[in-house]
């Protein structure tokens, strides 16, 4: 097998897992590890949940997969009015696909064409932020930080599109503005990860930021899409990032927490008025594009699951208390050598440190301490289960402390 982000010459081999539980992943060697990450951020509710195991085999017994093009079902049906109902007014046409990447892909697609069907040539570019990472497909490659987003050597492959610096400040805000007066009328859409910038390093930025791009966005007309697949789903501490600011996308990208970590599924959710542009009596204008397992019934019945979870358990209080935690017992490596700065959002927790020298010895270190952690470029984080436990949350935080401590 070749494994992800991975030099296979020199990369210690993958860990064979046997199972997982709650919080827990089980080594075949019998090992076990907290999962201090949630598997890349999907595994909010833990691993296994009960219900969700219900809902996917009930699902796996009537139907556990149908194309989706020219037919429906409910574990759809259902879902795609659920999320309806729960994201900000105005969102209510999802396009679902089966991973955060290609969502991203649909959600470009959708921008640019919404201008096309209007009759307005010109408007195919990306605003996209230095520190961004929207997956790792052709499109998506293209709207990354080209240093951070692992994708530097394919420049000559990928279509140029806008990378900016966000408007943060005073200085940053003025050269946006700028920018928007010399290239609006090409832009179709301006795309963010609001709040948070995972993938990317974890980076945080305020919500005015997001209300800036947002009435940038209206006043030159342009799209704006929230990417809310890391930060979806009350990672941040409410349900979805772009509330915090109060804004409302035109299109928002949901993917990873969706299910609540079993399945890959992905949504893609416009506001009715860029559906609108798309109907016509012109088959060109419909939006050409159709996963082979979009929407598919053991997915859609995962996600309706995880949704039934978050209404009737504390989730959103569960990571305001991990959220308490890890800001107090993170707070202390601030002391550490070579600690550049410790940032607590949600259920976040990151330990900047000015380098890593040795990647693949911290790895061994944390595993050797019964911790499953995921740290990249310069960053040590922790993104728990919402349910994970306080002695949990503690070992985690303490195998970060022993691995900094010289
Ligand atoms: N957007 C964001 C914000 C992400 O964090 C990721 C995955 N890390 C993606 C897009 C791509 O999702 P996937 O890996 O499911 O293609």
């Amino acid at each position: 097998m070749w494994q992800p982000y991975t030099q296979m010459k020199t990369a210690d081999p993958p860990l064979p897992v046997v199972r997982t539980d709650g919080t827990r992943i089980t080594l075949a060697d019998g090992r076990e590890l907290i999962d201090g990450v949630a598997s890349w951020w999907t595994a909010c509710h833990g691993y296994n949940h009960p219900h969700i195991r219900d809902a996917v085999e009930r699902q796996l017994g009537l139907m556990p997969h149908v194309m989706f093009g020219g037919l429906t079902h409910e574990p759809a049906a259902v879902l795609a009015s659920r999320l309806a109902n729960l994201l900000p007014a105005g969102l209510d046409k999802v396009f679902f696909s089966d991973s955060g990447s290609v969502a991203v892909e649909v959600a470009l697609k959708m921008a640019v064409q919404y201008w096309l069907n209007r009759g307005i040539r010109k408007r195919h570019k990306f605003i996209a932020f230095k520190g961004a990472y929207h997956g790792d497909t052709i499109g998506t490659m293209a709207i990354c930080d080209p240093d951070e987003g692992m994708h530097r050597m394919f420049a000559g492959l990928l279509p140029v599109q806008h990378i900016i610096d966000l408007p943060r400040d005073e200085n940053t805000t003025a050269a946006f503005e700028q920018f928007l007066q010399r290239h609006a009328d090409e832009v179709a859409a301006i795309i963010i990860e609001p709040l948070v910038q995972g993938a990317g390093g974890m980076l945080f930025h305020s919500p005015d930021v997001m209300r800036r791009l947002r009435a940038a966005a209206d006043r030159y007309g342009l799209l704006l899409i929230c990417d809310e697949i890391f930060t979806g789903f009350g990672r941040t501490g409410v349900m979805f990032a772009c509330e915090t600011a109060a804004v409302v996308p035109d299109i928002m990208v949901l993917s990873k927490a969706l299910t609540g970590g079993t399945m890959a599924l992905a949504a893609t959710i416009a506001r009715r008025e860029i559906f609108d542009a798309f109907q016509s009596d012109d088959p060109q204008h419909a939006l050409m594009h159709g996963p082979t397992y979009m929407a598919n019934p053991l997915a859609c019945a995962a996600a309706n699951a995880s949704l039934d979870l978050f209404a009737r358990e504390p989730r959103l209080a569960q990571v305001a208390a991990i959220s308490k935690c890890l800001a107090a017992g993170l707070a202390e490596c601030r002391n550490l050598p070579r600690v550049k700065d410790v940032r607590v959002m949600g259920a976040i927790g990151v330990v900047e440190l000015e380098r890593i020298d040795d990647m693949q010895a911290l790895k061994r270190r944390l595993i050797a301490s019964g911790v499953w952690l995921r740290p990249f470029n310069n960053i040590i984080y922790l993104t728990p289960a919402f349910t994970m436990g306080e002695d949990d949350l503690l070992a985690l935080i303490s195998a970060i402390k022993s691995v900094l401590t010289p």
